[in-house]
């Protein structure tokens, strides 16, 4: 259940109502918002000359839901938004992981080459095996704030345990929480305590409403700038890495005020399909996209057989412009 409380309720009495009736306490729109279990279903009376609106939702889909809020939520990453009002679908763009200087300054070049806003690429790598590139930790971290600085780019990066969340948090502008890092509950709380934007994957074998309720953590601490990201789920299919579900991605747009960022790099695991999969993402109105591309993905060190190369990506990026503008939407 949601509880607004009345704009005259101060905070010690808002967090006094909170812990009496065992629930989360956030501010939103200049009002404190209490958010206790979907099972109640009637708000505590002893309260209720405070209570402004109350919102009884059916399973724990509450702050994220399109019933509390209807609007999509607008985030902003510095100089550029999305959600709300703007129709905007965000181009993030860039390698796997953070390689070296030359390299991820290569990456930049194009993005700012083709007008593109966000850079993505991983300092922490989350990878399947202990024997392969684990990522250039705090260095990478580093070169990417450089590319910050030099060009003028958005940042973003993930964040594989609990243990880095702090310097990624300093460092990028965008915190993207992998797949499988998705229900780590001291990344998640965490999250919850910075304003910064934070990009949280599905797992690939998490449920719409498991996933969900991960955002919720982020939320319920207190970040409104939360982006979901549906980049692929395991089923029985072997010939692609992974099944990008845009059966999913259509529930999440219909039934929650998240923006939306689909990821068909990660989810088909090949090159060859993500072209037609980025413009197919696009012509359904998500409000992102994230592209891996590589200056030379023969010698990536991670999720090489994906990774568009440069002139791959310039062509797309056009044919993307075209997408986006058939549906009224603008590539930023
Ligand atoms: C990535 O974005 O490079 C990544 C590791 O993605 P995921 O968490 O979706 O596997
Ligand atoms: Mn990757």
């Amino acid at each position: 259940m949601i509880i607004e409380l009345k704009n005259s309720v101060a905070e010690t009495r808002a967090q006094e109502i909170a812990r009496e009736v065992k629930a989360f306490c956030i501010r939103h729109n200049g009002r404190f918002v209490l958010i206790t279990s979907s099972s109640d279903k009637e708000a505590d009376k002893r309260f209720e000359s405070e209570y402004e609106r109350i919102t009884v939702l059916a399973d724990d889909m509450q702050l994220s839901s399109r019933k509390y809020m209807n609007e999509t939520r607008e985030v902003k990453i510095n100089n550029v938004t999305i959600g709300g009002k703007t129709n905007h679908t965000l181009l993030i763009a860039g390698p796997c992981s953070v390689e070296s200087e030359e390299q991820i300054e290569q990456s930049a070049a194009l993005l700012k080459e083709l007008g593109i806003s966000t850079l993505r690429a991983g300092a922490f790598k989350p990878r399947t095996s202990p024997y392969t590139f684990q990522g250039m930790g705090i260095e990478g971290l580093k070169l990417l704030a450089k590319m910050r600085e030099k060009h003028g780019l958005n940042i973003i990066s993930e964040v594989r345990d609990a243990t880095q969340v702090e310097d990624v948090i300093e460092y990028a502008d965008i915190i993207q929480i992998g797949a499988k890092s998705m229900y780590d509950h001291g990344i998640l709380r965490r999250c919850g305590k910075t304003n910064k934007p934070v990009l949280l994957k599905r797992g690939f074998g998490t449920t719409l409403q498991e996933f969900v309720q991960c955002a919720e953590f982020i939320l319920a601490g207190g970040n409104e700038n939360v982006i979901l990201c549906e980049r692929g789920i395991r089923t029985f299919e072997t010939k692609t890495r992974f099944t990008l579900d845009l059966c999913g991605a259509a529930y999440l747009k219909e039934y929650t005020n998240l923006p939306l960022i689909l990821d068909p790099s990660h989810a088909i695991g090949y090159a060859y399909g993500v072209p037609d999969l980025a413009r197919a993402c696009t012509a359904m109105g998500c409000d992102g996209l994230l592209i891996e591309v590589h200056p030379n993905p023969a010698v990536a060190k991670s999720d090489a057989s994906q990774q568009l190369n440069h002139d791959q990506f310039r062509t797309l990026s056009k044919s993307l412009k075209a997408v986006a503008e058939s549906i009224g939407r603008k590539i930023i």
